[in-house]
């Protein structure tokens, strides 16, 4: 997010400044407070709803406010600063203010924050009075979006209510140049939370030793179900190839890989490749899954990345997981404790209830969670960190100012993948990654999330934002909210590349392409290969698509790539032999049953999937039978494409028809991958080829546009060799591209277009 600062000229015998953005709960006054002493200065610094306020007089003052954005305390971020000059009040020295005029700003709940350098230090000396206490943390670091019950943050509306502070810990809380100065979840063994080890019926187990009882149940094998930060996690030994499908098999889990949780780098290094991005990431206070290429001989077992070129690696990102892996001391995996396809259980009792069936015990403790938060995942692509499932550290922090006073918005988001947004004054609040609302239980969880975060912002909508799919469960949500309130509708692609725009201030006219596996359309066929002229004013303008084909089976298309593949030769209606023998192979005596269905349009609707595009073309290079999970195939077919300084391929032939709107023809890449198989092309350079052609249709598309500017999403583009290309093609002739960062490409990113859209789209 870009810093916007304001300079007023006035008499500058003092400075008043404000500062919103993340600056609250990471020990940013104490921060202020010593640099104001270094400089000399009077005045006072105290929070604001949003973020902090200072007031700086003497002579290093400005200097002061440079050394403070230059040099920004750990795990804070400024949105924006304002400096105004004003007249002396005469201070006579420098102070922290705890109460605060709060104006009508938006209170910023921090995200859950990993251990700081210095509590882990702690907790490794042994004559430290948190020793060995997996519950230490400071002004810097520790549990905060989990633990909020209400705001303002501070102790008695979060999950330490509970906990009576005890004589040294208040003395600490209470100093303002103590490193836990003001830390809420302040604790010590004497008067904070405690772990308990319990058995599947609830029954307390006294080990003489913690971690030695739990270590030795992860080497027999066994799946721990821990409380972590936000919610129960799953462990099991990540080198025990039993152990590891047992856990899947319990879990009912499908092929996706799971995550691994590391000691410390150099051991994630001993995993995967990392460059100075990732590592980056790994250490930074979110401690989120980073996905990074896998080394292919390594200690982990088989079944835990599967078929992924990736290993999704994460280190500690609590004390509790901190000690937990200097015991255990090598690699472990940990997944979310849910059943499949629910939300997090966050308190033993639903544990008892629901991972009975899986965890063999339990590691729980009694400072309750009060927002479940899952792991966040995020992969660096060609350059950019993308944010795949933004929760655990990330979220609730605001992804966009306006700067405008705009509508007070809430969106829905999409039906996968979900996740709200609460836009209020121009604050931007986008709630932890919600799973997908196919479940009763997931719909609950969206509602209650919803419900607290209108409780937390005080805030209620003067507009509801939804997808225009008309599905049940989306509905579900409808009915708890306000009918009074006025409803808008915006399409899933449309919300897509609005997101890119806004979170990358894109000057517009632009070229938006959303590129996805399903979305409705607005004609009520599915969409996902979409381009949109994207206007200064006004709604987005859909100029083009690729060209629609039939989804055999609907939702059955979508796993078996074969299908795609043969709903691509039936449409196209040329003779190619190669690929026919390849779909009879694969489909046997099926395919018959397939091509009536598609033929007389059985249960096959339309579709202009760029994702089924990409199954499709996969199945082609050799992918066989069932995708194991979502994106399976696409991986597939991004991971075939090698060597990235080969020769540049000559890429297939996209053809564009004029119509109503402009229809991108695929016919001539299928022609062309045909007579690659004839010609025994190995199956690398047609994905290659592939991959060449879609950046050739942006290309083109871009220069049939006229335009200079292009806004990316959808999930298509989670593939680093697909966005090299496009950065290396829009360079070349001299246009920019925008690609999803911080906000997810995917459709946890819909939420946050919907509200980009409906600022445009909506007038009152
Ligand atoms: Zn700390
Ligand atoms: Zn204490
Ligand atoms: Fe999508």
């Amino acid at each position: 997010m870009k810093h916007i600062i304001t300079t007023i000229d006035a008499p500058e015998q003092a400075l008043k400044v404000n500062i919103d953005g993340a600056v609250q709960g990471v020990g940013f006054r104490p921060f202020v407070y010593r640099l104001a002493t270094k400089y000399t200065l009077r005045g006072y610094v105290c929070n604001t709803t949003g973020g902090v306020e200072l007031w700086l007089e003497g002579e290093g003052k400005k200097a002061m406010v440079d050394e403070l954005i230059s040099h920004l305390p750990e795990h804070s971020r400024i949105d924006k600063v304002d400096i105004k000059g004003v007249t002396a009040e005469g201070y006579k020295e420098f102070r922290i203010l705890t109460s605060s005029n709060l104006e009508s700003g938006v209170p910023i709940m921090l995200p859950d924050l990993a251990p700081c350098s210095e509590c882990l230090k702690e907790m490794t000396e042994p004559n430290n009075r948190r020793y060995l206490y997996p519950f230490i943390n400071c002004t810097h670091c520790g549990p905060r979006y989990s633990i909020i019950e209400n705001m303002p943050y501070d102790r008695p509306y979060t999950a330490m209510k509970g906990f009576e502070m005890c004589e040294e810990c208040r003395r600490e809380y209470e100093d303002e140049k103590d490193r836990r100065f003001h830390a809420q979840p302040i604790a010590c063994p004497k008067c904070g939370p405690q772990l308990q080890l319990r058995d599947k019926d609830g029954q307390e187990i006294t080990p003489p030793h913690l971690w030695e009882e739990v270590t030795a149940r992860l080497k027999a094998g066994q799946i721990i179900g821990m409380l972590g930060v936000g919610g129960f996690q799953l462990l099991v030994d990540a080198t025990q190839e039993e152990a590891v499908k047992r856990l899947r098999q319990r879990k009912g889990r499908d092929a996706r890989p799971f995550a691994v949780m590391v000691p410390n780098i150099s051991y994630g290094e001993k995993l995967g490749k990392l460059n100075k991005q990732e590592r980056k990431l790994l250490l930074s206070y979110a401690a989120p899954i980073v996905l990074a290429e896998r080394h292919p001989q390594t200690e982990l077992a088989p079944a835990v990345c599967q078929f992924s070129r990736f290993v999704g690696l994460m280190l500690p990102s609590s004390p509790l997981h901190a000690l937990l892996m200097k015991a255990w001391g090598k690699s472990l995996v940990v997944t979310s404790g849910n059943i499949s396809g629910e939300p997090l259980c966050v308190s033993f009792e639903e544990a008892k209830k629901k991972l009975r069936g899986i965890a063999d015990v339990f590691l729980t403790h009694n400072r309750p969670v009060l927002r479940p938060v899952d792991d966040s995942v995020v992969r660096v692509c060609a350059g950019k960190e993308m944010v795949l499932r933004r929760a655990r550290g990330y979220a609730p922090l605001p992804v966009w100012h306006t700067g405008e006073n705009t509508a007070d918005i809430l969106a829905y988001g999409a039906e996968l993948k979900n996740t709200l947004c609460l836009s209020k004054n121009g604050v931007v609040i986008m709630s932890q990654h919600l799973g997908d609302m196919i479940s009763s239980e997931t719909v609950k969880h969206a509602q209650k999330t919803c419900q607290l975060l209108e409780e937390t912002l005080n805030f209620s909508p003067e507009l509801q934002v939804y997808d225009i799919h008309p599905d049940q469960t989306l509905k579900n949500i409808k009915h708890q909210t306000n009918p009074q309130v006025p409803s808008l509708y915006v399409q899933h692609h449309e919300a897509h590349v609005w997101a890119c725009v806004a979170e990358h201030q894109v000057a517009l006219p632009a070229l938006g392409v959303a590129w996805d596996g399903v979305g409705y359309g607005d004609d009520g066929s599915i969409w996902g290969g979409e381009f949109f002229y994207l206007p200064e004013n006004g709604k987005a303008k859909r100029i083009a698509r690729i060209k629609p084909f039939r989804l055999i089976g609907g939702d059955r298309a979508a796993k078996h790539p074969a299908r795609c593949a043969l709903s691509l030769v039936l449409q196209c209606q040329k003779d190619c032999p190669e690929i026919e023998a390849r779909l009879n192979n694969e489909l046997g005596a099926e395919r018959k049953a397939i091509e009536i269905m598609a033929k007389n349009g059985i249960n096959s609707p339309w579709c202009s999937s760029m994702g089924r595009l990409f199954d499709a073309v996969a199945f082609l290079c050799g992918f066989r039978g069932e995708q194991g999970c979502e994106g399976h195939a696409a991986m597939y077919l991004e991971g075939l494409v090698q060597a990235k300084n080969d020769e540049r391929e000559e890429a297939y032939k996209w053809h564009l028809t004029e119509g109503e709107i402009i229809e991108a023809d695929w016919s001539e890449v299928l022609m062309g991958i045909e007579r690659d198989v004839q010609n025994k092309v190995p199956v690398s350079h047609i994905a290659r080829k592939f991959h060449e052609s879609l950046v050739d249709l942006v290309r083109m598309l871009i220069q049939k546009a006229g335009l200079t500017r292009v806004a990316l999403g959808g999930g298509c583009f989670q593939n680093a060799f697909l966005l090299e290309g496009l950065e290396q093609m829009t360079q070349h002739i001299g246009c920019e591209l925008h690609v999803p960062e911080q906000i997810p490409c995917n459709d946890g990113g819909i939420s946050f277009g919907q509200v980009v859209a409906a600022n445009r789209y909506w007038q009152k």
